[in-house]
């Protein structure tokens, strides 16, 4: 399988842009988690720049802003491809500065109102009951519980704009003298927006097709039952549509060539892990919880554990849907998988 290639050896630094195709300009921000920093993107708009995701709400990263702002006069608008916090945290904001519109998809801009209320299911407490229906004892649940406060959306994206545009599957938006079409994909977020531009061959991926690390697929509260990891994989293989040479823009790491085998790597290490599952189902019923060590071969602090086991629960679910698992109910409530 041949490998990846990197035009760009350097990030830019935060509060510097990097030119990486013709009206195209990358920016770094930092992020106080573990994954250390998001890529954003400026298009060039009729006399401005359009804004695509913003990072978090935080007076590091809008110090930062306002250095890129010193070449920036006009924004028509900020483009989210996502609610997460890293990218629609200063939607708000930007858009109120500048007088911009923000255009996203529906999914995306009503979970972003969801989220910050804590309605529609978005608590944690939700959560916490599907992971441990799922088998998570309580020392974690109780951990788990105790640094809700330090992750809290509102505290990342402290406000959000009450209208919108609203951007579909296949709509075609023109940005300064270029066309870009929406792909809309499921799986990581409800409707996480991408924008290809055939004109300059490049696509603006968000966290649909990162480089090194695969995009954290979970099952979350609000559709306990859902099937996220088969909605990302068909999602992402739709990225075999575009050129094989489409220069990928994703949110974190650096911008790469070679879409195609990038899907098919992530196919392989999906493949890898139901084939592990699978292994260790072999000997007797295991919980989500009792397979955390299967998929993830590294001691999980809590936040890990947070992540970890709603992606575990999507492996599962994906193996029981596509008939590969059975799965049962015991007195106790705890759900159960075992080989089909
Ligand atoms: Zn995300």
């Amino acid at each position: 399988m041949s490998s990846l290639q990197y035009p760009w050896p350097e990030t830019p630094q935060p509060g510097t842009t990097l030119q990486v195709a013709p009206g195209v300009q990358w920016i770094s921000m930092p992020l106080p988690f573990q994954l250390d920093h998001i890529n954003l993107w400026l298009l060039e708009d009729e006399g401005g720049w359009t804004i695509v995701d913003c990072g978090i709400g935080n007076a590091d990263t809008r110090a930062h802003w306002e250095m890129i702002f010193k070449n920036i006069k006009r924004v028509p608008r900020v483009i989210l491809t996502h609610y997460h916090p890293d990218h629609a945290g200063n939607a708000d904001w930007l858009c109120k500065r500048f007088g911009a519109e923000l255009w996203t998809t529906q999914g995306e801009y009503l979970t972003a109102h969801a989220v910050r209320a804590s309605a529609a299911g978005y608590t944690v407490d939700a959560v916490l009951a599907v992971f441990k229906r799922n088998g998570l004892d309580e020392q974690h649940v109780h951990d788990m519980a105790a640094i809700r406060g330090n992750t809290k959306y509102s505290a990342l994206v402290p406000e959000f704009p009450h209208s919108y545009r609203r951007i579909l599957e296949g709509d075609t938006v023109r940005i300064g003298r270029h066309a870009w079409k929406a792909i809309v994909g499921h799986g990581h977020a409800p409707e996480h927006l991408s924008l290809y531009c055939p004109e300059l061959n490049v696509v603006i991926a968000g966290d649909m097709l990162l480089s090194t690390i695969s995009t954290n697929v979970s099952v979350w509260s609000i559709d306990p039952e859902g099937d996220p990891l088969r909605l990302f994989l068909e999602s992402v293989a739709r990225y075999r549509e575009l050129p094989k040479d489409v220069l990928v823009l994703p949110s974190h790491g650096k911008p790469f060539r070679g879409a195609h085998t990038r899907v098919a790597q992530l196919e392989k290490h999906h493949e890898a892990r139901f084939d592990e599952l699978k292994h260790a189902l072999k000997d007797r019923p295991k919980t989500a919880a009792e397979l955390l060590g299967v998929l993830f071969r590294r001691t999980l602090d809590a936040h890990q554990t947070f992540f970890a086991m709603g992606e575990a629960i999507a492996h599962l679910h994906y193996l029981y849907y596509a008939g590969q698992a059975r799965r049962s109910v015991g007195p106790d409530g705890v759900v159960r998988y075992a080989n089909a």
